[in-house]
């Protein structure tokens, strides 16, 4: 199943829903516990989509794919590399991407996102599939230059708008083997398959969750294949992932107020 948020009116409260072909219906209650699924009864074009979840924690993963760890001179490490997000920096489909004005090298990250459906400490890896509820396209959108300046990650990846999602929950993906393609202008720049990742998903939430409880609703964004490039204002950046979808977002410079 697929499953949305719609926002029917500007500054209204997003509704759950779920998606069949180019159908959308609402989900009565929460796909994170009991819900019904209502008629498939408007068009999904005309339907204003945000983030398919307002995360709690967002847990992000450096160096997992051995090519993209290479571009930047470094080796994959034995223990996956954890940062974290702060929720602040979600934005949904179609919305844009600012660039601040700290940075002048903002990078995309095309990467599959894990969203935890149920809550779990110390799971192992062949318990992690039952606490996840799906996956979602994440794009860890990175200031590359205050990466390199510091050694804690919290400034380069935390900035507003720094982590659109979207544009649904896919509740029957295979992790194992999903192309993920990021292309800028229509222009191809990343390709890679999830399979390639150093550690893979369910390794993944395992250790996670042997650090902090993993809560409905908390991210895991699994690590960025290689070819990341610039970001700059006036492009059009599209992430896509086999058996997910497209996530389109605009980016523009941003204009500070006052
Ligand atoms: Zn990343």
């Amino acid at each position: 199943m697929r499953i949305v948020r719609i926002q029917r009116e500007r500054g209204s409260i997003p509704l759950w829903g779920w998606v069949t072909d180019d159908r959308v219906g609402l989900l009565e209650g929460s796909p994170f516990g009991e819900y019904r699924r209502q008629p498939a009864e408007f068009a999904l074009p005309g339907l204003n989509l945000v983030a398919p979840l307002q995360p709690g924690k967002i847990v992000c993963v450096g160096k997992n794919y051995a090519a993209h760890a290479a571009e930047h001179g470094s080796e994959v490490p034995e223990l996956p590399l954890l940062f974290l997000k702060p929720p602040s920096s979600v934005i949904g489909p179609g919305e844009t991407i600012r660039l601040p004005p700290q940075s002048s090298a903002v990078e995309h990250e095309a990467e599959l996102a894990v969203v935890i459906g149920r809550r779990g400490r110390w799971l192992t890896s062949e318990e992690a599939p039952a606490h996840i509820l799906g996956y979602t396209i994440g794009h860890d959108v990175t200031a590359r230059d205050l990466q390199q300046l510091d050694s804690q990650w919290t400034r380069a990846k935390g900035f507003d708008t720094f982590c659109p999602i979207g544009p649904w929950i896919e509740t029957e993906l295979d992790p194992s083997d999903a192309l993920i393609t990021c292309s800028v202008n229509g222009q191809l720049r990343q390709m890679g398959s999830t399979r390639d990742m150093v550690f893979p998903v369910h390794e993944l939430v395992a250790y996670v969750s042997s650090i902090m409880t993993l809560e409905p609703g908390d991210l895991i964004l699994t690590g960025t294949p290689s070819g990341v490039g610039p970001l700059l204002d006036g492009d059009e950046v599209t992430v896509e992932i086999e058996g997910i979808g497209r996530l389109q977002n605009p980016v523009r410079a941003e204009t500070v107020a006052g």
